[in-house]
């Protein structure tokens, strides 16, 4: 605000803000202090497809291992690591983290897990260099068949830039898919559904929420199921909770589902597992019943 108001005013600042100042600067600190000695965690929470009921896909969410704080959200530090930049180079290391795990339960187990990762609109800025970095490790570990998947939100699509338009087409040439998060909280024209390359609309929490079959948002799932499926999208619906709400969308075609109803994110092995190791003992047991 101070800056609006002319060269020749004083910039005042109250203690509340002085503090939120302090904190904000120990904050980029620390997060430079993280990148450099690696104290970010990778979880990974279980998409499930919802007609077959099979763990199919993960999302990676990041965690930050603070060493006197803990286990930090994003939600504490992503928009400061946006702010500064410092979201290119964690969102450089989300991805190299989450390639090689792929590749390491493709190795291990045979099984192929799609992992989404979270890439926020700052990270497009340069994004020749990196596309470039992380295909070459894409190829280098045999991953260029979807076992990637970006997701962005809506903001990222609202300038209606070419150039954006030109990168999600590159990544499905390289074989990164493309999801599009939050579905329905953006300031959207839907104007950009028919020209962008996008393979999955996440359905926001906020619409899973209150699903009884009278409720507006039920009829607006249905409705984004339906317009999805036209434009050759499939559908993930976030935050399902419920049996109740993991039902309603499965009969209303939903594609898949995520949510604490199959599982919180969980560290890698744990990860492992309950949706690997377990997934495959069962095919063992269909396999000897058959
Ligand atoms: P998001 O991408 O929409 O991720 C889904 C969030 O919903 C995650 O929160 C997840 O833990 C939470 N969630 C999953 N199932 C449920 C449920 O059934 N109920 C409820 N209430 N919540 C559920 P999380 O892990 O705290 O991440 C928050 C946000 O931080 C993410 O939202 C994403 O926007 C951002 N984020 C996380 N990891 C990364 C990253 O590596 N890079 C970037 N740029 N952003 C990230
Ligand atoms: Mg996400
Ligand atoms: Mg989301
Ligand atoms: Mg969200």
């Amino acid at each position: 605000a101070a800056k609006g108001e002319g060269r020749n005013r004083f910039h005042y600042f109250t203690p509340s803000m002085q503090r939120d100042a302090k904190h904000r600067m120990r904050l980029i600190q620390d997060l430079r202090h993280a990148i450099a000695e690696q104290e970010f965690e990778l979880y990974y929470q279980p998409i499930v497809g919802l007609q077959q009921n099979k763990c199919l896909k993960a999302e990676a969410l990041i965690r930050w291992r603070h060493p006197t704080r803990g286990l930090v959200s994003p939600i504490e530090f992503i928009s400061v690591a946006e702010e500064t930049g410092l979201i290119v180079e964690i969102g450089n290391w989300v991805f190299q983290q989450a390639a090689r795990q792929s590749a390491i339960w493709r190795d291990r187990f045979g099984v192929e897990v799609q992992i989404s990762i979270n890439k926020s609109p700052v990270q497009f800025r340069d994004e020749g260099e990196c596309f470039d970095t992380w295909v070459s490790l894409l190829k280098k570990l045999n991953l260029t068949n979807n076992n990637i998947c970006v997701e962005i939100t809506e903001g990222l699509l609202l300038d209606g830039n070419e150039a954006i338009s030109a990168t999600l087409e590159r990544y499905r040439e390289s074989g990164i898919q493309v999801s599009l998060d939050d579905f329905g909280t953006g300031y959207s024209s839907l104007a950009y559904l028919k020209r962008f390359e996008i393979d999955f609309l996440k359905i926001d929490q906020s619409f899973t929420r209150n699903l009884d079959s009278q409720s507006n948002d039920f009829t607006l799932c249905e409705a984004i199921i339906v317009m999805a499926h036209k434009l050759g999208m499939k559908v993930i619906a976030e935050g399902v909770e419920t049996e109740y709400q993991r039902k309603v969308l499965a009969d209303a075609g939903c594609d898949y589902g995520q949510g604490y109803l199959f599982s919180r994110p969980l560290p890698s092995e744990e990860f492992e597992q309950r949706f690997i190791e377990v997934r495959l003992a069962n095919t063992e047991v269909e396999k000897t019943d058959a």
